[in-house]
């Protein structure tokens, strides 16, 4: 299963990622979530990007049209990119959860657990130089750590994942901002430094990280549901144009 070989290729890379995307489409880790869903979102973007987000779980618009930040948080993302320059086919957005849960509500702790490895798989077939990590859920799974994103945003870490070090950007989730306008205004702040940060030399890699080579996905975690489209063979080709990349 994918895992980017040292040496891999972009295009490499960007295959390996439309494998992994065809077993996320199917996955059904999360009995729930796999019931509910319409569409699992992967992520979208450019498979070779410097900058990628994570966000917290798709919502109602990006379960229905399969890619993420489609909805009003995602305008306000696409306007805080275009303000430093950037477009989406210049980043790479993806979401702790790949599934909508139901009414929105949070993450449960297994769910987290049962979809970070595709998380870490995304990471290691991109090679992002900066993570900027979009609100609490994100911030507080990539850290390991329930120190809140108040505390956290617009400061630049390293954060070892795999073999790589990679540079973790937390700000606030662009849901909240669109709440709380002091909060859009430090959202704003913080983007504007995300030039800086990606013009800036690479983390310190850690010297005996062990090389990034994930176990296989595992099938599902949960016993997989009678009739469940994994069964289906055609179902898991992935398709890169339902990926949304670049
Ligand atoms: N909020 C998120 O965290 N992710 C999305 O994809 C959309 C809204």
């Amino acid at each position: 299963m994918a895992s980017a070989q040292p040496g891999a290729t972009p295009e490499q890379r960007r295959e390996q990622l439309k494998q992994v995307f065809a077993r996320a489409r199917v996955c059904t880790r999360c009995p729930q979530l796999a019931e509910t869903r319409r569409n699992v979102v992967f992520g979208a973007g450019n498979a070779d990007a410097e900058l990628m987000f994570v966000g917290e779980a798709p919502g109602a618009s990006e379960d229905e049209q399969g890619l993420p930040f489609v909805g009003r948080a995602g305008k306000l993302l696409d306007t805080l990119l275009g303000e430093i320059g950037l477009a989406r086919e210049d980043v790479f957005i993806a979401n702790t959860l790949k599934c909508r849960p139901p009414g929105n509500r949070d993450p449960l702790p297994l769910e987290l657990a049962n979809c970070r490895e595709y998380l870490d798989l995304q990471v290691g077939l991109i090679q992002p130089r900066v993570i900027c990590s979009l609100g609490n859920f994100a911030t507080k799974l990539l850290r390991e750590d329930q120190t809140g994103i108040t505390r956290l945003h617009g400061r630049a870490e390293p954060l070892a994942l795999g073999r790589r070090a990679v540079w973790l950007y937390p700000v606030y989730h662009p849901a909240a901002a669109l709440r709380t306008p002091r909060m859009l205004e430090t959202l704003r702040e913080d983007f504007a430094a995300l030039p800086a940060l990606l013009g800036a030399a690479p983390p310190p890699q850690l010297e005996e990280v062990p090389e990034f080579a994930p176990e296989p996905l595992a099938d599902s975690q949960q016993p997989p549901r009678p009739g469940a489209r994994e069964d289906q063979p055609q179902a898991s080709e992935a398709r890169a144009d339902q990926l949304g990349l670049f």
